[in-house]
């Protein structure tokens, strides 16, 4: 089933997530739809709070970007109850996008390396080094479970130069090929 995107100004994604256990009631039929509403937005990541739900779950399918990132081949993960535990030093500026910022892409600094624990779709623990696009991917997931957003990052200029069209989103005027949900 697709869900609908929870986009820019609704507060769900400002909530810090909350773990969750395998008794998570629908685990299984939530973990589906957001594979299915991920693929369908032609998003790489989806965040649970960008389907409306402050849990600490996300999944990334990086392989659609393979070619220009080849770190990013077969790089398709769940994660739960993830924690980064390392940041590497050096940081790359690179192009964001965002399913719940719609029309809006910026150049982010994130670090180049990160190690990361969390459990996978079968709640088994894992622990990996991850580094580049992939990295950065993870991150992008990793702030939406903490309440936080890309443009979070941009300078004061650059914020001010898109502020109309995140107010544009906030409101509905903003085109998307699938189902957004507004602040209210
Ligand atoms: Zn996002």
């Amino acid at each position: 089933m697709l869900l609908p995107i929870y986009v820019y100004g609704h507060p769900v994604l400002r909530k810090v997530g909350v773990e969750i256990g395998p008794d998570y009631e629908g685990f299984e039929e939530l973990h589906k739809n957001m594979w299915e509403t991920m693929y369908h937005s032609d998003g790489v990541g989806l965040a649970a709070p960008q389907i409306g739900l402050a849990i600490r779950l996300f999944v990334i399918d990086g392989s659609p970007m393979a070619d220009e990132f080849p770190e990013l081949e077969g790089f398709k993960k769940t994660f739960i109850n993830a924690e980064i535990l390392e940041y590497g030093p050096d940081k790359e500026w690179d192009s964001e996008g965002c399913l719940s910022i719609p029309g809006i892409r910026e150049e982010v600094p994130r670090p180049h390396r990160i190690r990361i624990k969390y459990l996978d779709e079968n709640f088994q623990p894992q622990e990996e080094v991850l580094e580049g696009f992939a990295a950065r991917i993870v991150q992008h997931e990793y702030d939406h479970i903490e309440g936080k957003l890309f443009v979070d990052y941009l300078s004061p200029l650059r914020k001010r130069l898109i502020k109309g069209k995140l107010n544009a989103i906030t409101v509905g005027k903003v085109h998307t090929d699938y189902r957004i949900r507004l602040p209210k």
